[in-house]
């Protein structure tokens, strides 16, 4: 067996199957060395919020202890990652760095950093994180899509994600490990306060919670995934993000359950559908990649002149989900409690707050950032820029939706309310999702004081519709 180990550097690959540099890996004869870099210093501004680290000690966790039982050890680093990894690289006299390939700017500079100063070993990039490359979807004319409907059919044109690579039957370690971080020493658990016990309830961070939470969707609600998934009482979304963006699970393993879930009789309609949604996180790579200003600046260059509001106290009442609009505040307060929020929702709070209250999507990007167990740069950003209008195939910027009207549609019983907004829980279904316009003895009756016991409503919803759309309009005008 030859002594130089190759280096297999985890990052938002927290799994051991269909992991395509461990498997290459592991059919060389050579040790292999396993490390995770936690690189605070590279990213700037987008550094893991709150809720990802917490998803990501626990994730380590999982991935460290999963790696003992092949014999070998996790080493855990801290500092830039293209520095670090050369560092170790260096005194364990590497023969190769192997990794899966990332699509962030910053670390796509750090990719490069890398390849240079490790000019004399071996470095090898392996695909892993989306179904297509980006680069390997372009339009009849060579260049990036910008609309979600033609990029994903030219996906589906392209040949099928290959086959699932079964995690390694065995890893040969190194005989002496070099030195390591504890999990715990990146100091990543929130402390004062310990805001994560939601987070523990929800959620089983690791390979194994993932693979539970894929089988019993694919097994359960995936046939009716098209009909369930707008309703956000119900259990009708995967809630497979915050996995997909660790890497516990790889989109081609989705793909692959998704496809047996219809061998196995579940409705194809509802499995073209979840699988167009994973095209959508392709998507808002295939976006990243080409325009790596997504995150911070608008794709629809005509918005960098857009007239925001700096409203403190407003913003205030939207993170704490006290904006006395029942379905916002149900919203932001799933994703305090938990890390997570339903798709609907997220596009009905972002809309509140940046049509109604005309506060800039940066603002909500950034505390979604904060606190999403499945914060994502790509998805994030573009899931901000779609609603914000300023994005590529975004949402026309005069479709505002109505929180209330919304509320009402897609939360028909107020049960989604009720588990959220407790202190209105006694509303009937034909106030609950508006109490703002509940008569007083309706009120009364339900134990609400609206000011007090529940807030009134941050904005009249029509004036500041209006005002959204005189906004846009001086911005078409100038
Ligand atoms: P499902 O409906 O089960 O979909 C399956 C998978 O497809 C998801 O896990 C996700 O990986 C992907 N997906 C689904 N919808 C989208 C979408 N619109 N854009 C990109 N990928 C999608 N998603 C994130 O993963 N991270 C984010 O930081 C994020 N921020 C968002 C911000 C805003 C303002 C909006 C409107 C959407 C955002 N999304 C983000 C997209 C979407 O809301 C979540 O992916 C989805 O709610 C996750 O729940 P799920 O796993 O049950 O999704």
């Amino acid at each position: 067996m030859s002594t130089a180990p190759i280096i297999v550097c985890f990052r938002q690959d927290l799994r051991l199957s269909d992991h395509a540099a461990l498997s290459a890996a592991a059919k060389t004869d050579r040790p292999i060395l396993p490390c995770f870099i936690y690189d605070d210093a590279s990213p700037g501004p987008w550094v893991p919020g709150g809720a990802s680290r917490w998803w990501l000690h626990h994730s380590l966790t999982s991935i460290a202890a999963d790696l003992e039982q092949y014999g070998v050890s996790l080493v855990i680093r801290r500092g830039a990652w293209a520095d670090t990894l050369t560092e170790l690289a260096h005194e364990c006299d590497a023969h190769a760095v192997y990794w899966t390939r990332g699509y962030e700017p910053w670390f796509r500079e750090q990719e490069e950093k890398l390849r240079s100063t490790l000019q004399t070993r071996e470095t090898k990039r392996y695909p892993g994180g989306l179904l297509f490359e980006p680069e390997a979807i372009e339009t009849g004319s060579g260049g990036p899509y910008k609309v979600f409907t033609p990029f994903w059919k030219a996906c589906l044109k392209v040949a099928e994600p290959g086959a699932v690579l079964p995690a390694p039957k065995s890893l040969n370690a190194l005989t002496e490990t070099p030195s390591s971080l504890s999990v715990c020493d990146l100091d990543l658990l929130p402390t004062k306060p310990d805001w994560s016990g939601g987070l523990a309830e929800a959620w089983t961070p690791g390979e194994a919670g993932a693979h539970d939470r894929l089988n019993a969707f694919a097994e359960d609600h995936i046939g009716q995934y098209d009909e369930q998934r707008d309703l956000p009482a119900r259990p009708g979304t995967s809630m497979l993000s915050p996995h997909l963006h660790h890497g516990e699970l790889s989109p081609r393993q989705v793909w692959h359950a998704a496809h047996a879930a219809a061998v196995a009789g579940q409705r194809q309609g509802g499995i073209d559908v979840f699988l167009s949604e994973i095209g959508w996180r392709e998507f808002s790579y295939h976006l990243l990649f080409h325009w790596p200003h997504l995150p911070e600046q608008p794709f629809r260059e005509q918005f960098s002149g857009f007239e925001w509001r700096e409203e403190a106290h407003d913003l205030r009442a939207w993170q704490r989900g006290q904006t006395g609009i029942p379905i916002v505040d149900a919203g932001m307060r799933q994703l305090w409690h938990t890390g997570w929020m339903h798709n609907r929702v997220r596009m009905i709070v972002a809309s509140l707050l940046v049509k109604n209250a005309l506060i800039h999507w940066r603002e909500g990007e950034d505390w979604f950032w904060d606190t999403l167990v499945d914060a994502d740069l790509a998805s994030n950003a573009a899931g901000w820029q779609w609603v914000a209008g300023s994005g590529a195939d975004a949402a026309p910027y005069f479709r505002i939706f109505n929180p209330v009207t919304q509320s009402a549609r897609f939360d028909p019983e107020g049960d989604y309310l009720r588990r959220w907004v407790p202190e209105i829980a006694k509303l009937g279904k034909k106030h609950i999702h508006d109490p703002g316009s509940a008569p007083a003895d309706v009120l009364k009756a339900a134990g609400i004081k609206l000011g007090q016991t529940y807030p009134r409503p941050m904005v009249d919803l029509k004036a500041t519709r209006q005002r959204a759309l005189d906004t846009y309009k001086r911005l078409r005008s100038g």
